[in-house]
């Protein structure tokens, strides 16, 4: 990644107007897919992403099953429309390898040990798709696991933060994805304080690596708050949740 224009502004504005420490606005609703056992959608910016979870539920085919604990399948898809130029329906080695990483990122949350035999299935499918779509999905399928009801360690709350203009930036949109200097998806748990996922895309002095990952964490547990009152609002009708009782 090579920057070859600027983009921040002498008022310090991204080019979406955010300020360096700033999201994009989020939004989660939770079970909007009705034949899921858990789902959710996420609205992270202009990305627009659902994630369906199927399961506890039989593993086929059968010598996929593991007897001590559950086994989790993930499929990262990007619609055709998804993207400014249209995309293959085809799963591209992105997607793989983009199912993978979401898949490590959320088992550490899975107490899979009490699902002996069964599968856990997650889908995860972006409508829309501006930079930051498997942080948004992880966070997405988080909420859709603990929506189907699936034994959880913590919430998986996901952000990147990048370098742009040589400026730690927290929450990378599409335009800074591709043109700015690095970009640091991370995967986070917030109460057991463990990261599940970090990847880099670009370069980092030891400092800018500290300070990318700081400001990714943060931006983690921002979007942890919003993923806890849309359950919140969903079981009890209160998206402030039970902090006051
Ligand atoms: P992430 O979405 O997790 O940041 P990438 O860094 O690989 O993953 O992609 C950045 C952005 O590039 C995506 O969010 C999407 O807007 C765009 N993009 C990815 N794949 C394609 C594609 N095949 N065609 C057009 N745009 C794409």
């Amino acid at each position: 990644m090579v920057q070859s224009r600027s983009l921040i502004d002498e008022s310090g504005k991204r080019t979406d107007g955010r300020v360096i420490d700033e999201l994009r606005e989020v939004k989660i609703n939770v079970g909007i897919v009705k034949n899921a056992d858990g789902s959710a959608l996420i609205e992270f910016g202009k990305n627009r992403i659902i994630a369906a979870v199927y399961g506890p539920r039989e593993v086929h085919p059968k010598h996929m099953a593991l007897s001590d604990r559950g086994v989790v399948r993930c499929r990262y898809h990007m619609s055709p429309f998804s993207t400014d130029t249209r995309k293959s329906p085809a799963p591209s080695r992105r997607e793989t390898e983009i199912s993978k990483v979401i898949r490590e990122a959320l088992e550490p949350a899975l107490i899979l040990e009490d699902y002996p035999r069964a599968a856990i299935d997650i889908f995860i499918e972006v409508l829309q798709a501006d930079g930051g779509s498997r942080c948004a999905g992880i966070s997405a399928a988080s909420v859709a696991l603990a929506d189907a009801g699936i034994n959880m360690r913590d919430m998986v709350s996901a952000c990147a933060a990048g370098k742009v203009d040589d400026k730690i930036v927290v929450d990378i949109n599409d335009t800074e994805d591709k043109e700015g200097g690095a970009d640091m998806p991370v995967a986070y748990m917030p109460n057991l304080k463990k990261i599940t996922l970090l990847q880099l895309d670009g370069e980092l002095n030891p400092n800018e690596f500290n300070a990318c990952l700081e400001e990714a964490v943060r931006g983690c547990l921002k979007v942890y708050e919003i993923q806890r009152s849309s359950l919140m609002e969903k079981y009890f009708g209160d998206e402030k949740g039970m902090k006051e009782e």
